[in-house]
């Protein structure tokens, strides 16, 4: 299960990922971090077979969840440039035999590099 877990000023100085490995025994992937003294914001990927007691014991210590379901997704402004294809750490794109490129979203990590290089902003994360 891929997470987003958004902390407040109070929760960002706590060391709650640690906390909740912990004492949950769950093998918690921190895909992507970003920071701040005040709040931060970081996406994880829990076991399924732990999710459940992970998200029981975030809740409890304050943080704010939100499950991510929804992958990378593409509209039509692509001119198939290949930007994506050699940023993307996990391989989502590739060329097919007419060097058009393809998505295999199921890889996507939600690290976001590829939206940030995208010249056309033909990437996102849909709602
Ligand atoms: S970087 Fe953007 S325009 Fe280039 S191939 Fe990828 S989606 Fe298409
Ligand atoms: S967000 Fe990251 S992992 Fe997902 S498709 Fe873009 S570069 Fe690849």
């Amino acid at each position: 299960m891929l997470l987003l877990l958004r902390f407040d000023a109070k929760t960002v100085r706590e060391p709650i990922i640690s906390l909740t490995a912990i004492k949950t025994g769950a093998l918690i992937n921190i895909l992507k971090a970003d920071v701040g003294a005040r709040k931060g914001e970081l996406i994880v990927e829990v076991p399924e077979d732990k999710a459940k007691e992970v998200l029981e014991v975030l809740k409890k210590m304050g943080v704010d969840i939100q499950e991510i379901t929804k992958s990378i997704a593409r509209n039509d402004n692509c001119v198939h440039c290949g930007a994506c294809v050699s940023i993307c750490p996990t391989e989502v794109f590739y060329l097919n035999g007419e060097n058009k490129v393809e998505l295999r979203a199921e890889k996507c990590i939600h690290c976001g590099a590829c939206v940030k290089v995208c010249p056309t902003m033909a990437l996102y994360f849909p709602i």
